[in-house]
């Protein structure tokens, strides 16, 4: 298999270059030239397998040749060894033809863990391979930070580097990345917001000296080998509710656009999706994009779903590679007008092809505690904001006829205090989260400054010393 940018300067990749790079030189996405296609006999049979054989089956033809079969499965199973849950992702039906897809169970409860552990398995590979060694540097509002640092804790070939804005991630979500002893982890609480912390990534990403020289790598959720691991858990669960004999739609709490592209490249590759509902908070650029075809950001809302607080949705440009006929130039003239003009245009083609893809809705935050304590009457389950705003957003859609999965992006126990607002009471914590609530914190608080990072990423990387 081989990659190409969205922007169209860098030739042909293969997967563990593509992988390593995470962002494209050219400032594009990567995707593959062509998609993997699944028959309707290698659909059928994928009914009673586990998730790790789904797993593979789904990843392999995306990886070809670059890891061996063998260490492929044993990636997958070494993965997703660290989730409570042998079945990764579990379905629980919720309405008579609604089901919540859990999928914060993983080690840091959030479903960045169902991405982020097989990607570290393939990064800390691909490193050995070739005896490099790589500095990982990435920005967190919330869960990605933790997720990464769970999953990259330890390795010998990575250093990772995360930075928080001081002071406005949650109690949990702080201590889940600064309670982590392991010497290749490294925390920075930031003074400013998220979006000082990912303008310093961007600022790194963009000066090739420094890139070179501590060798940083991506792990944010525009680097393929994400998207790739979360196809996966649709062509599971779509299997386990009747497809191919019937069809399945799912509505996903977005933010970045990584998780929903993701089963629109499951359905590219067989998977007979009906719906895939773009569920946003009110945070809501692309419920917009998908009514007006005019893509504009506008300021950040803080809400109850913070995961989803974002404005710039770097993955879209990958689904805009798609809908505008695949014309990396077509990207390019967008990119600079929405940096000239602060937003851009789609043409009527596009937009009648983003909503033959897609339906789109958002859910404010009334609504989204509202749903949180309705599901609770009827049924018993506590859900998270995140879920709860996929869930209000599939029952606002009109004419659904498939089955609906609503995609459970975290843990209630990760979002305490919404979660007792709506029901009166906090969510039960599971035991790990308790106990990191007495470990000691390390990290380092940095002035908002380009050279201050790099001072001390230059300091604490192992890139380019000796191997100890
Ligand atoms: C990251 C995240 C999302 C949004 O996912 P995208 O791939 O960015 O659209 C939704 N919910 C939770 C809990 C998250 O952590």
């Amino acid at each position: 298999m081989k990659y190409i940018s969205t922007r169209g300067e860098t030739g042909e990749l293969g997967f563990n270059d593509v992988l390593l790079a995470g962002l494209a030189r050219d400032g594009g996405l990567y995707i593959p030239n062509k998609w993997p296609q699944f028959s309707l006999e290698e659909l059928k049979a994928f009914a009673g397998i586990d998730y790790n054989d789904a797993a593979f089956r789904v990843m392999q033809p995306f990886i070809g040749e670059d890891v061996p079969e063998n260490e492929l499965r044993s990636i997958i199973e070494n993965a997703y060894g660290t989730f409570s849950n042998k079945n990764v992702a579990p379905l629980v039906q919720v309405g008579s033809s609604e089901w919540l897809l859990e999928l914060f169970r993983g080690p840091t409860f959030a479903f960045k863990d169902v991405a982020m552990q097989v990607l570290a398995r393939l990064m800390d590979r691909a490193l050995q391979q070739k005896g490099e060694r790589a500095t990982i540097v990435v920005a967190t509002s919330g869960d990605t930070g933790g997720a990464a640092i769970e999953a990259f804790k330890g390795r010998d070939a990575i250093d990772i580097f995360v930075l928080h804005p001081k002071g406005r991630v949650s109690e949990v979500q702080r201590r889940q990345m600064t309670t982590v002893p392991d010497p290749n982890v490294h925390n920075i609480a930031l003074e400013g917001n998220f979006d000082d912390a990912q303008g310093l990534v961007k600022a790194l990403f963009n000066n090739s000296e420094v890139r070179d020289s501590l060798k940083i790598a991506g792990v944010n959720s525009i680097n393929w080998g994400r998207i790739m691991a979360q196809i996966v858990y649709y062509f599971s669960s779509a299997v386990a509710l009747g497809a191919p004999f019937r069809p399945i739609s799912y509505s996903v709490p977005t933010g970045n656009f990584g998780d929903i592209y993701a089963g629109y490249v499951a359905r590219k590759m067989g998977l007979p999706i009906e719906r895939l509902i773009i569920a946003t908070n009110v945070n809501d650029i692309l419920a917009r994009t998908h009514e007006t075809g005019r893509y504009e950001p506008l300021g950040v809302v803080p809400t109850s779903s913070p995961s989803m607080d974002i404005q710039i949705s770097s993955n879209f440009e990958r689904l805009l590679f798609d809908i505008g006929g695949e014309i990396p130039a077509r990207i390019v003239s967008l990119m600079e007008e929405l940096g000239s003009k602060g937003s851009f245009a789609l043409l009527d083609g596009e937009l009648l092809k983003l909503r033959e893809g897609f339906s789109a809705g958002r859910a404010d935050e009334e609504e989204t505690i509202d749903t949180i304590k309705a599901l609770y009457e009827d049924t018993g389950y506590v859900a998270d904001p995140h879920t709860a705003v996929g869930l209000a957003v599939a029952r606002k859609t009109e004419n659904m006829n498939a089955p609906i999965v609503v995609l459970s992006t975290a843990h209630p126990a990760k979002f305490p205090d919404v979660v007792e607002k709506a029901i009166g009471k906090a969510p039960d914590q599971p035991l790990s989260m308790t106990e990191q609530a007495t470990l000691e914190e390390r990290y380092v608080v940095l002035e908002n400054d380009v050279d201050a990072l790099i001072g001390f990423i230059e300091e604490n990387s192992r890139v380019g010393k000796a191997a100890s």
